[in-house]
């Protein structure tokens, strides 16, 4: 029987993986470790194409991992920041209602908070407008935890001290085959066979097909949605100086289109959510026959087109209609301006979908005797990388024997 090379190895340069990565190393210091990217650098997918926001847990349902891993990532993430001299900021953020309606859903998701152990303020509209003279609603929630960061920067961090405790890590390495017996992995990257003991994937948009190398038939399929953004000019970089979010509709998967203070001190508008034809796609009109393919075949991608069949359209008619977009900001931003949306590059989030048309909320994970699979890892996973590394860790300790 031929010998494994490697104890752990992990497929996806992303913060999840390298994450995983570093911490696997600094719990089981003589472990071999070898992490496979396909792209030539981390962070090149989801991890470098996002609001890079570190989110403090308002939103997510009490008891479920999002909350409790973005809570203590957010703490973790400060820390880690801290540690290795990476600018952050803890600016905070305002939840804008701007009807009565919202007023409602604010005081409701203020409960939330209250039950996710975040601490809030709750602002009238004087307030709000003392706080941001250039955002109008009728109040307001402040999240003074939230924070930005740079998570591609975060990622690189990482991975050096991953490769510093000597862990192994490959680039321009695509894994496309796998398979699983009674002792080990086998690995197909670039036509080597690599034996792993055991394999961690932490493949983001192509987490289902990494199940179905294996011979496991996902109960979910990674839908892609794009989150499309503007970048307001220069000038404005000092518009506001909190992030400004609008109430989320609570039947919407998303979080609205926000102004965003990046960390390179630029303000970005967006994100929107409208489906993805290429899962790594990243301009507008960008289509993949197999993604494509993947989508429409799939029951659940139906119901969810049925279910947020209004919501859908709209968003779908805001990205191909500026003016759309702009009304979704002006509704707190009045002053902003068609000719003040820049363009700026897309992300593009995987999200799980199951084959009923449930959006998969929370984090998901599978596994088999020799493998442990992130599933489902959208947003705030940037922001719960190490607690969700520290995850894997525990569940991982053990089997690689
Ligand atoms: C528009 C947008 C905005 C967001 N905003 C925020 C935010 O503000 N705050 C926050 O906390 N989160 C945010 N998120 C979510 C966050 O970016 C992701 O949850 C996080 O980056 C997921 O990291 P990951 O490592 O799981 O995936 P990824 O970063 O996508 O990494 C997966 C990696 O796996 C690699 N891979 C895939 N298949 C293979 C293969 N066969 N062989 C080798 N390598 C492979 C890919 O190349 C990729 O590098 C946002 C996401 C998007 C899209």
């Amino acid at each position: 029987m031929m010998q494994a090379a490697y104890d752990y190895l992990l497929i996806g340069g992303g913060i999840v993986g390298v994450s995983t990565a570093l911490q696997l190393k600094q719990r089981f210091p003589a472990a071999r470790i070898l992490l496979l990217e396909k792209e030539t650098t981390v962070g090149r997918h989801q991890t470098g194409h996002n609001s890079g926001v570190i989110h403090a847990g308002v939103y997510y349902a009490p008891g479920s991992l999002k909350a409790r891993f973005c809570r203590e990532g957010a703490e973790a993430t400060v820390a880690f920041c801290e540690r290795h001299r990476i600018p952050y900021q803890r600016c905070g953020k305002l939840l804008v209602a701007t009807s009565p309606r919202e007023i409602g859903r604010m005081e409701a998701l203020a409960e939330r908070c209250t039950q996710n152990a975040i601490k809030i303020e709750l602002l009238s509209a004087g307030e709000l407008k003392a706080a941001e003279p250039n955002i109008a609603g009728l109040g307001a929630i402040r999240v003074p935890a939230t924070g930005i960061v740079d998570y591609q920067r975060v990622t690189e961090a990482l991975l050096k001290e991953f490769t510093g405790l000597g862990g192994e890590t490959r680039f321009s390495a695509a894994v496309t085959a796998l398979s699983e017996d009674e002792n080990a992995i086998e690995v197909v990257c670039g036509g080597e066979r690599i034996r792993t003991r055991f394999l961690i994937s932490c493949a983001g948009l192509m987490a289902d097909r990494i199940l179905v190398m294996l011979g496991i038939a996902p109960d979910f399929r990674i839908i892609p949605f794009r989150g499309e953004y503007y970048q307001l000019p220069q000038s404005y970089n000092h518009i506001v100086s909190h992030l400004i979010y609008p109430i989320p509709d609570p039947d919407l998967p998303f979080l609205g289109v926000h102004l965003t203070r990046m960390i390179d001190g630029s303000v970005t508008v967006g994100p929107n959510a409208v489906v993805g034809w290429k899962r790594e796609g990243y301009g507008r009109f960008n289509f993949s026959l197999r993604d494509s393919l993947d989508n429409l075949t799939y029951p659940g991608f139906w119901r969810v087109m049925q279910t947020n069949l209004r919501s859908g359209l709209g968003e779908m008619k805001n990205s191909l209609w500026k003016r759309g977009y702009l009304e979704l900001v002006r509704k707190y931003c009045p002053q902003l301006a068609l000719t003040d949306l820049r363009p700026y590059p897309a992300g593009i989030r995987a999200q799980a979908v199951m084959a009923d048309g449930g959006l998969v909320h929370d984090f998901l994970f599978a596994e088999s005797p020799r493998s442990l699979h992130v599933c489902n890892a959208p947003s705030p996973a940037a922001t719960s990388a190490l607690p969700i590394g520290a995850y894997i860790c525990d569940k991982v300790e053990g089997r690689a024997g």
